[in-house]
């Protein structure tokens, strides 16, 4: 289970983390493999001892491992003679025709053995049964060179124990003993071993007594180690079978005397440690597996045998066991460099690296996770806090509008009201929302409302106008606007309506046009009144025009007959007084006359101006001024002006009426020109606002501020007696024309320095 969570969490981790790093590392397999060369050829590993001895395993996996890591991908075959369970000639030869009948016709690349005796066995036997094989041999005790005498193409590594580095690390690590009890069996192999060692620790021969225990049985091995005192040392050597030929493993023994022993015990064997050893410079099965297959696939691959040759001094491992070093107090720090300690309890951290490292990713990942949605819950917070102050604001807004806001869905359903709905209509809410708008409060005919609900899809529709009837009955016109939107209770369309009651504005629009109306009939009737009385009050002027010139005759007629002499002299001097009152009455008359024809004259004029029908058209005011200017050349060159005009802008109206507005405006600014200086008029236009102002300026007298405004009433002239002509008409006409032109005439002044008048009418390219 934990194995799979292992895998599982491992997995997560590497491809979560650490593929980058995974890519280059197994890639390096790749290129390994690729560089190999394809190594075939048959393999056999045989095996002097049986399966399931540590030793011969060891060897056998070291084998087996190397040869794969080294690209040779076929799967060895693999022999075991079984020897300790069955050490007799007879299994021999029944394993020569064995092997002679599996591999004879069989040809082997190379042959691994191990052991001595495998060895023996294969170079006695090899012309007839591994015919043509490369020999490599693993675990051979007592090599000499007289071991291979006359034998080729074998080579291998000797299994030569280090019992001088297990003694130095041992005697290291325990600098006060005195004694050290050795173990061995009484095999051949067991024997060889136990001389190499007795050879070799000769050395401490003075510092330290060696007692070999030879061919004992365990029992008797056990007891011995019992009696052993403290501070003193055992070294295991190998015992694989006791003298009534009971086979061990490697270890079988230790694990046996070990738990009982009061001295530490030290080993030759990898395969002891962790088995009641303490440690010591070991040899390692796997190891000379190992560097046999080093030399085999070099053979494999092709080169000489002779150039590969044997390894006498095999690699050893400095390997010690944790728990053991513990039971005896042996401090770890004191182990030599490169020492490996097995057992050593693993800290959590150790044990549980790679799930350790998926949690504090996982934990890791979870906390920015955490992290982030604690700033979007933050910002999430904080979004909906302003949104709902900003949605108080709105509906606070909305409620105390005076304006209609609400919201139907397309069935006509008010979903939504302001107060200003309820105020207007009088109708309460309840009674307002949920019922059908089009059905209850509305004036619209269905297909209205299907026309304005299709205007509605296209887009907002603005200053829609219904009317609405209130709960007494009055009619409301409503100016809506109107546009869709998303309602969580309607099904279809939501409507939103901005509605504002115009009803007042209407009535007063219809009065004001009414109004109108009647202005217009009034003024008509008025103009038609000023026309008939201005024409029809000339004949009699005429008349009386007439009469008077007859009578002024008589009156000549008869101051002729009262110049006789028979006319006594009191009665000639009463009628010359007579005469005299005649004669200014009638002048009186004659000049009042006169006075009311050009009135008349020029009520008949404005009359006739009301009457005319008025063009629209683009006016060239350039060519138009210089018309009126041409027109009055004669006025100017006597008054000793001149007149400046710049570039005009056209206008639109009626050519002929503002060729009097102009002709009166400069007609006037030449009239009433100031006498002590020459005359300046400069003409000039510009835009404001869609509309071409034109200024005609003059630096004559001036009309004081008080006459500004009368100046523009028929009739009016500032000085009536003046020797200027003129009737006060000219300035009336001026703003009738352009009250009918869709313009306007105003004039700045100062008395005394000159006036300024402006006309500003449509701008001609608009
Ligand atoms: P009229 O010129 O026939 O008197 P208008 O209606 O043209 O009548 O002018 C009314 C009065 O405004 C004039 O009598 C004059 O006193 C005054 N007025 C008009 N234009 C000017 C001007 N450019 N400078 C000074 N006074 C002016």
């Amino acid at each position: 289970m934990r194995t799979r969570f292992e895998r599982i969490a491992r997995t997560i981790l590497l491809s979560l983390l650490l593929l980058p790093a995974a890519l280059p590392a197994s890639s390096t397999v790749g290129p390994l493999s690729a560089q190999a060369q394809p190594l075939t050829g048959d393999v056999l590993i045989l095996n002097y001892y049986q399966a399931g001895y540590s030793w011969t395993d060891d060897q056998t996996t070291g084998i087996r491992e190397m040869l794969r890591t080294g690209g040779y991908r076929a799967d060895p075959i693999v022999e075991y003679m079984d020897w300790k369970r069955a050490p007799s000639k007879e299994n021999l030869d029944a394993l020569y025709r064995l092997y002679r009948l599996k591999y004879a016709r069989r040809p082997l690349a190379v042959v691994f053995v191990t052991d001595n005796a495998a060895l023996d066995f294969a170079l006695l036997h090899r012309k007839e049964i591994f015919p043509g094989a490369k020999i490599v041999f693993s675990g051979i005790n007592g090599y000499t060179e007289k071991t291979l005498a006359g034998q080729k193409e074998v080579t291998g590594v000797v299994e030569d124990v280090d019992p001088t580095g297990t003694v130095d690390v041992a005697l290291k690590l325990h600098p006060d003993a005195r004694e050290v009890l050795v173990i061995f069996d009484g095999t051949e192999s067991g024997q060889a071993a136990r001389n190499s060692v007795a050879a070799k620790v000769a050395q401490y021969r003075g510092r330290v007594k060696f007692r070999f225990l030879d061919d004992a049985l365990v029992s008797e091995i056990e007891k011995e180690v019992k009696r052993m005192s403290p501070g003193n040392l055992v070294i295991q050597g190998a015992y694989s079978r006791d003298r009534n030929g009971k086979t061990y493993n490697l270890d079988e023994v230790v694990k046996i005397i070990a738990p009982g022993s009061p001295v530490p015990i030290y080993g030759l064997w990898e395969a002891m440690c962790g088995r009641g050893i303490v440690g010591g410079s070991l040899l390692s099965g796997r190891i000379q597996g190992e560097e046999a297959a080093r030399m085999g696939l070099r053979i494999l691959a092709g080169e000489d045998v002779a150039r590969i040759p044997v390894v006498v001094k095999p690699p050893m491992v400095l390997m010690f066991d944790y728990r053991q070093l513990q039971r005896f107090g042996i401090d770890s720090r004191l182990l030599p460099a490169q020492s490996i300690v097995i057992n050593r309890p693993v800290s959590f951290y150790q044990a549980n690296k790679q799930i350790f490292w998926f949690f504090i990713v996982v934990i890791g990942i979870l906390c920015a996770a955490v992290a982030v949605l604690a700033v979007a819950v933050t910002a999430r917070r904080k979004a909906d806090k302003a949104l709902k102050i900003e949605k108080d604001y709105i509906e606070r807004i909305i409620s105390i509008a005076p304006t209609m806001i609400c919201s139907f869905a397309d069935d006509g359903r008010v979903l939504s009201t302001n107060r200003a709905v309820l105020s207007i209509s009088g109708y309460p809410v309840q009674a307002l929302e949920g019922s059908s708008w089009w059905e209850t409060f509305s004036d619209k005919s269905r297909e209205q409302i299907d026309q304005l609900l299709y205007a509605l899809r296209q887009g907002p529709v603005l200053n829609h106008e219904m009317t609405l009837t209130t709960n007494v009955g009055a009619k409301r016109v409503i100016s809506w606007h109107l546009v869709t939107g998303v309602h969580e209770d309607a099904v279809g369309m939501e409507i939103i309506g901005v509605g504002s009651d115009v009803t007042e504005r209407k009535l007063a629009e219809e009065e004001r046009e009414q109004f109108l109306r009647e202005l217009e009939s009034m003024n008509k009737e008025l103009e038609s009144i000023v026309y008939v009385a201005s024409h029809d009050l000339r004949s009699p002027l005429v008349n009386i025009q007439g009469f008077s010139r007859k009578l002024a005759k008589a009156c000549q007629e008869m101051n002729a007959l009262l110049r006789d002499d028979r006319v006594p002299g009191d009665l000639q001097s009463a009628c010359d007084s007579i005469q005299g009152s005649i004669g200014k009455s009638l002048h009186f008359i004659t000049s009042s006359v006169e006075k009311m024809d050009t009135l008349l004259g020029g009520l008949l004029r404005l009359s006739r101006l009301g009457r005319k029908a008025l063009k629209h058209d683009r006016v060239d005011m350039n060519g138009l001024v210089e018309d009126v200017v041409n027109a009055m050349t004669y006025q100017l060159r006597q008054s000793g002006g001149e007149i400046e005009v710049e570039p005009l802008l056209p206008c639109l109206g009626d050519a002929v009426q503002i060729n009097q507005v102009f002709s009166n405006l400069i007609d006037n600014a030449v009239k009433y020109c100031a006498p002590e200086r020459r005359l300046r008029i400069g003409i000039s236009s510009w835009m404001d606002g869609g509309q071409a102002v034109f200024r005609i300026s003059d630096n004559g007298i001036g009309i004081p501020l008080a006459q500004q405004e009368k100046i523009w009433e028929i009739f009016h002239r500032l000085n009536p007696g003046s020797d200027v002509a003129g009737e006060g008409l000219g300035l009336t006409v001026v703003r009738r024309i352009l009250d009918r032109s869709d313009g306007k005439v105003w004039v700045e002044s100062e008395w005394g320095k000159g006036s300024s008048f402006f006309v500003s009418l449509p701008h001609g390219d608009r």
